[in-house]
């Protein structure tokens, strides 16, 4: 990796719009497991992009920051996330993480969570899409393109929770019982306990960033996501919270015979549907017809269960990027984790955190930059460029046992070069210098 102490600050505006300047500062955190994989080659394939693109009038200058368990192994006594490292991730604003190892036993709950709460990174910004070329397990996976905004500081993730037959868990049944009148437990000596807090605040400032997300890219629906048939004041107040702020915030208006609510796109004139559905119809119908669905508003642990399972769809989490996003503040990572599995072996698949750094450089205004790493991405892998992941679910898709090599790339018919970590950087750069390649 390039060190850079370089540099200027990128500032968050009172609008919470961020102001970039020409070489921005961006702290990286290269992460545990793959990350010493991974990081290294997002840093190398952006530099890349963004010397293409603006020819040196425009860098990123990368300011590496310590968290995790590949810092404690160095420094034994030090804090997985030093809180310098959460203080230099506040003022410069914008970076981006590798996975970090979630420490067993007491200490921090999750290194990931912690940022993210710190920061109040409320929006956990998630798109699926489908790149030509890969084998999907799905008949139509060129129908999903969808953008999941996931609540990422509420709900059950809170942690509030206490154990069978703690103090607290018996104290906690007494006050249910005699102070709200809930009826005795079926099992009240072994019952655990667990408390989902969801605002309307924090509900209503996370589909608000989803509904002027369908703005600003010209999207035609939002769709809210819930289980508010059975939690009603939770899940249901959700899905009410949000119809409110589209009419209010958004003039969202009612159209005679149709579910939901409409609001014209102030930019294009397009109009953008508001909707609901209930969590597990959804699941359902995002794999029988995923063409209707496109921005997703949904709570914490929904979120989290459908952004893997919707990643299966087009190719698993080697290619699903993801973004954390507050008032201005951002920090840009890869959906899955550290893939102890395969660390170290230059075999994990770049591509998660590459698309991660696209989604960067689309918020910080590097639009060219970032148009160049997706065409770079979308040419490697439509040539045949694949790591072992994606030979691997391309085999199980085509029904091939998993010693037999042999796989054709879907839709494209190049052959495949089988590639490791670094090589698929390599191809990643190729074929954003290739005009007109495919992707
Ligand atoms: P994981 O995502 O690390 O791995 C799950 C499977 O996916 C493994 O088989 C792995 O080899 C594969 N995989 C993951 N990333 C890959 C890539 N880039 N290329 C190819 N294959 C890849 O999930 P896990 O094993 O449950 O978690 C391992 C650690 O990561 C835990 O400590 C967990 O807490 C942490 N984690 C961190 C994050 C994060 O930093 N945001 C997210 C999830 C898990």
């Amino acid at each position: 990796m390039q060190i850079q102490k370089t540099g200027e600050p990128i500032r968050v505006r009172a609008d919470h719009g961020i102001e970039v300047p020409d070489h921005p500062r961006i702290p990286v955190i290269e992460g545990d497991g793959v990350g010493a994989d991974i990081t290294p080659v997002m840093c190398k394939v952006v530099d890349h992009a963004v010397s293409q693109a603006y020819g040196g009038s425009r860098a990123l200058a990368w300011h590496p920051v310590a968290a995790g368990g590949g810092h404690r192994r160095a420094c034994p006594e030090a804090n997985p996330l030093p809180e310098e490292t959460l203080e230099i991730l506040k003022r410069e604003v914008v970076s981006i993480k590798g996975p970090l190892e979630t420490p067993v036993g007491g200490g921090v709950r999750s290194l990931n969570v912690a940022i993210r709460q710190a920061l109040d990174l409320y929006a956990c910004v998630r798109p699926i899409r489908y790149f030509p070329g890969v084998v999907s397990p799905v008949r139509h996976p060129e129908d999903v393109d969808l953008v999941v905004f996931r609540e990422n500081t509420e709900d059950i993730y809170m942690g509030i929770e206490w154990p069978m037959g703690s103090d607290e868990a018996q104290r906690l049944q007494r006050f249910l019982n005699t102070e709200l009148g809930v009826a005795p437990l079926r099992f009240p000596s072994t019952t655990a306990f667990g408390i989902k807090p969801v605002s309307r605040e924090g509900s209503q400032r996370l589909i608000a960033k989803a509904i002027q997300y369908a703005i600003d890219a010209d999207r035609r629906s939002v769709t809210l996501v819930h289980k508010g048939n059975i939690m009603k004041y939770t899940e249901g107040a959700f899905c009410q919270w949000g119809y409110a702020l589209a009419e209010s915030a958004f003039g969202a208006r009612r159209q005679a015979g149709q579910r939901g609510l409409w609001i014209t796109n102030p930019v294009t004139g397009r109009e953008i549907h508001i909707r609901d559905m209930i969590a597990d119809n959804f699941l359902q119908q995002v794999l029988l017809d995923p063409a209707q669905f496109d921005v997703i508003a949904t709570l914490n642990l929904n979120g989290d269960y459908f952004s893997d399972a919707l990643a299966a769809q087009v190719g698993g989490i080697g290619i699903a990027p993801g973004a954390n996003i507050g008032d201005g503040t951002a920090v840009f990572e890869a959906t899955h984790g550290t893939a102890p599995d395969i660390a170290g072996q230059d075999a994990a698949n770049p591509c998660s955190m590459l698309l991660s750094a696209e989604m960067m450089l689309r918020y910080i205004g590097f639009h060219e930059a970032a148009d160049l790493v997706l065409a770079g991405v979308r040419g490697a892998l439509a040539h045949g460029f694949w790591t072992p992941d994606l030979i691997r679910a391309a085999q199980r898709a085509q029904g091939h046992a998993q010693a037999e090599p042999a796989v054709t790339l879907a839709e494209t018919g190049f052959a495949l070069h089988p590639v490791g970590t670094r090589g698929m950087g390599e191809a990643v750069i190729l074929y954003m210098d290739v005009p007109g390649a495919l992707g």
